[in-house]
């Protein structure tokens, strides 16, 4: 047997090797340590190899898929050896011969199918790039999906497409690891990167592969696709047939992605704008589950794929937002419809394992019950008095399809309650099949036959407790208590002695067990028979089906943007070619979801019209305003519009943005060995390298992490570059109040402050932007509500009062000697019995309830609450 495994294990040296053993897979030698330290089980021994105890772990077959994900996670690949023979055939080979296993599929974090190791609303690609003639393609596959696409690349831009993609598995081909140049966009990806010979990038061989997979004597039909596009996804589906062991699930058509048909957003802006997640990795609280009202699985998946890449064409965009204009104007319509999609079961999902021979009866039934729906979906677009629907909804409508007869077939097949997997039988409907039922009231008469003959020899014994039981090693036996014993003679044959109770058999009992046996063993191979004739059936109509389930997506996508449209009033963007981006009474979508669900004070809406005469912004305020808040909701606003979606705003009109960049906070990114002022200049250069007119850049305090003088430098010679050489549309937001002077030299640069007002010593945040530039931060003010200690913030204002009057130097040096004096006025640390006011105490008492408008006092309360801390 260990020949045999350690065969097996230099087939796959890449991977844990999970050797089926009876109920369990077992895992030896390093395997075995590695996976029970990742996995937190028993490490055991067993035999000895050269003279060494074998190192061994396992874990149950029945429960295996909990730990394979846990080990994919990790970043293991997995190799699965199974049987592939009966055991009693080994053994006609002789007592000690071994049965024939092999390895029947690769499990790696790109290739995976099942339900248990996916997130049923995320995709999960595997992609790969390739080059040739010195430009690269990329490929990408979703293969619980079948969808499979690609697009060209141009080396700058692969870092941002791997972020809008995401892959949960990257290929690359041994030489471009090495490639110069790209060494950080590998550096971003090294946990899913799984570098492959490079003559497996062949573009010629993909070729020929592409044409033979679907069947087409030139792949011309399918779209333009260049050298290195075609060598990537030859490269994916010789992947792909490495780890399914020969066998490829139903892949789409190659879909091509235009260079340039999507926004342009690298990861760090994803990351910064919180996209898909928020900056402590959160789903929860990014736009995309802020917007997510889909109610299925693909749905979801099609949402995220859409918001990841929003479109360029405004065309393409009008059409998404005509459909999602439909349902915001049919509100019933669309209610109906949610109501039929909900009980749409993932199809995608389920097809693509039937198409892997992975999938069971529980996949037929979501297809039953997903096509099923299909004449309702129907029946609420096709309501009589609604007007013609736009061109989405009426493809949608076509691609849905017409599966009567399968979704028929498949009711009378199934039974209500299914196993997992088809080997388990017992899910075929009584009254579908004749020759089964009749086999199945075979095994029923042999269950009461075995009633009968319990109690024949219970009676004949004189042992009221004799019972005629079942297990795995021996059988039927008649089990009586082994004090008993001494009752049972002839016809009774001793089988087993245990501590209470003693085991017998009889010629009747075997004959019976037999028939019995015999009959579930029949059952059983009609069932799975049956079973698949019923796949066959599906796959047979898999193109079909395929297109249904994405038409259901696409629906949901519209439906749950109206709804989010009407319940939250979000308004139809105008997206056009074109310099304009205007939106009035602009809203963060999340901040505002955000106060709503506190029940804090409603969002101020703000507008910001970056038009040809002013396209760059220099946004100014004291901390705590806004700033931050108002310049990404413009790009999110600028996100949805040409996601197709409808916006947080009264109106926008936006001329397409081809690429968006966002520096957004602070972060080191010690991992890769970059400081936070290192962070954020890498991306600065990023955005004035490589954004042109259609671009939309923000920048938030752009030099902040360094000395007051250098960063006060960079960010005045950033704003004139992005002014005078990037000619793009951006909006600025700084404490550097010195920029504003800028605008009497550039023509196009506009100032524009967040309002506050100043009550009785304290600062009241508007968040409402105005024309202007502000001439004060209040920094000092937020760190008295942030709770600095009175006696650091009085000592900061008087540094403050100091640093404005002088020149710097002095007031520095006037400062220091200040400082024995400032010592000494330092107050005591109070006696714990009577502790000072505290800043709650007294702002309170500063108070003067008569004066106070109503305005003023709900501002008050939020104060109060900001003291509180929390
Ligand atoms: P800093 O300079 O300290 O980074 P900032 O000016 O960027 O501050 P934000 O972080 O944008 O300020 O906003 C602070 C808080 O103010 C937000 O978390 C939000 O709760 C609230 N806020 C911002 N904008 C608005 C708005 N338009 N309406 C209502 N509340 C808002």
């Amino acid at each position: 047997m260990m020949a045999q495994y350690l065969a097996i294990k230099r087939a796959h040296p890449d991977c844990l090797l999970f050797y089926r053993m009876g109920d369990f897979y077992e895992l030896f030698f390093d395997d075995a340590v590695q996976a029970s330290a990742a996995l937190d089980i028993a490490l055991t021994k067993r035999g000895k190899h050269l003279g060494e105890d074998i190192r061994m772990c396992g874990v149950p077959v029945r429960s295996y898929e909990m730990y394979l994900s846990r080990l994919v996670r990790a970043g293991f690949k997995v190799a699965i050896a199974e049987q592939t023979e009966d055991p009693a055939e080994a053994k006609k080979r002789g007592a000690k011969s071994v049965v024939a296993r092999d390895v029947i599929r690769l499990i790696t974090a790109g290739t995976l199918t099942e339900d248990n190791l996916l997130d049923a609303r995320a995709h999960n690609y595997l992609a790969a790039v390739a080059e040739a003639q010195g430009s690269l393609g990329l490929a990408w596959v979703e293969i619980s999906t079948g969808e499979f696409a690609l697009q060209p690349c141009r080396p700058d831009r692969l870092a941002a497409a791997l972020a809008r993609l995401a892959p949960g598995e990257l290929l690359v081909p041994d030489r471009l690891l090495q490639a110069e140049g790209l060494f950080e966009v590998w550096g971003d990806w090294k946990q899913v990167l799984t570098p492959l010979p490079s003559a497996r990038f062949d573009s010629e061989n993909a070729r020929r592969r592409l044409e033979a997979l679907y069947g087409v004597g030139a792949l011309d039909g399918f779209g333009a696709f260049s050298r290195p596009e075609l060598a990537a996804g030859g490269a994916l589906v010789d992947y792909v047939e490495l780890t399914q062991k020969g066998k490829l699930p139903r892949l789409a058509i190659p879909r091509r992605m235009a260079e340039g048909a999507a926004m342009e957003i690298d990861a760090a802006t994803r990351r910064n704008l919180e996209l898909t997640e928020t900056l402590t990795g959160q789903r929860k609280g990014s736009l995309l589950a802020t917007i997510d009202e889909t109610v299925t699985g693909a749905g979801a998946r099609l949402l995220a794929a859409r918001l990841a890449a929003p479109l360029t064409d405004p065309a393409a965009i009008d059409e998404r937002l005509d459909a999602v204009a439909f349902f915001v104007e049919h509100g019933a319509v669309r209610a109906d419809l949610r109501e039929a999609l909900r009980r749409c079961p993932d199809m995608e999902r389920s097809l693509s394992r039937l198409a892997l021979g992975r999938g069971g009866p529980r996949d037929l039934a979501a297809l039953r019950d997903g096509l099923g729906q299909i004449p309702h979906l129907r029946a609420a677009l096709a309501r009589p008095a609604l007007d013609a629907p736009p061109a989405a909804i009426a493809a949608a409508a076509r691609e849905l399809g017409e599966h009567s007869a399968l979704v028929d077939r498949l009711t009378r097949a199934l039974a209500d309650d299914l196993p997992l997997a088809a080997r388990d039988g017992g899910f075929i409907r009584p009254d579908y099949h004749a020759g089964l039922d009749e086999l199945r009231t075979l095994k029923t008469e042999g269950f009461g036959m075995l009633a009968r003959l319990e109690r024949r020899y219970a009676d004949e014994t004189g042992v009221a407790s004799l019972k005629i039981r079942h297990n795995n090693i021996i059988g039927h036996h008649i089990e009586v208590p082994a004090r008993q014993a001494d009752k049972l003679g002839e016809p009774f044959i001793h089988r087993q002695t245990m501590a209470n109770a003693a085991r017998y058999t009889t010629s009747d009992l075997i004959e019976l067990a037999g028939k019995i046996q015999g009959a579930a063993e029949r059952t059983l191979a009609v069932e799975q028979q049956l079973f698949t004739d019923l796949v066959g059936e599906v796959l047979a109509r898999a193109a079909a089906i395929a297109l249904a389930a994405g038409a259901l997506a696409a629906l949901d996508v519209a439906a749950a943007l109206a709804e989010l449209a009407e319940v939250r009033r979000w308004t139809r963007p105008l997206v056009e070619d074109g310099p304009a981006f205007h939106i009035k009474g602009g809203r963060h979508p999340v901040v505002e979801a955000a106060l709503a669900a506190q029940g804090g004070p409603a969002f101020v809406a703000n507008d910001c019209d970056l038009g040809p005469d002013q396209c760059l912004w220099l946004v100014t305020g004291p901390n705590m305003a806004g700033k931050s808040t108002f310049l990404r909701q413009n790009a999110a606003i600028a996100i949805l519009a040409q996601t197709g979606a409808f916006v947080p705003a009264e109106a926008a009109r936006i001329g397409v943005v081809d690429r968006l960049f966002s520096r957004v906070g602070a972060a080191d990114d010690l991992a890769r060995g970059r400081s936070t002022f290192m962070v954020e200049m890498v991306e600065t250069a990023a955005i004035l390298n490589q954004s042109g007119e259609r671009a939309l850049v923000i920048l938030d305090e752009i030099g902040r992490g360094t000395a007051t003088f250098d960063g006060l430098s960079i960010a005045w010679s950033v704003v004139e570059h992005l002014h005078e050489t990037n000619r793009c549309r951006a909006l600025f937001a700084t404490h550097y109040h010195e920029l504003t002077s800028l605008t009497a030299r550039l023509p196009h640069l506009s100032c524009h402050q967040m309002r506050v007002k100043e009550w009785q010593g304290d600062v009241v945040f508007l968040h409402e932007v105005a024309a202007g530039a502000a001439d004060r931060s209040y920094g000092i003010h937020v760190a008295r509500l942030a709770g600095l200690p009175a006696a650091v913030v009085a000592r900061a204002e008087e540094v403050l009062a100091a640093l404005e009057k002088g020149e710097q130097g002095s007031a520095v040096a006037r400062l220091a000697d200040d400082l024995p004096l400032f010592a000494a006025a330092r107050p005591k640390p109070a006696p714990a019995a009577a502790p000072g006011p505290s800043p709650l105490e007294e702002r309170l008492r500063a108070v003067n309830p008569d004066e106070l408008t109503a305005r003023a006092a709900l501002d008050l309360v939020y104060q109060l609450k900001g003291l509180l801390g929390g």
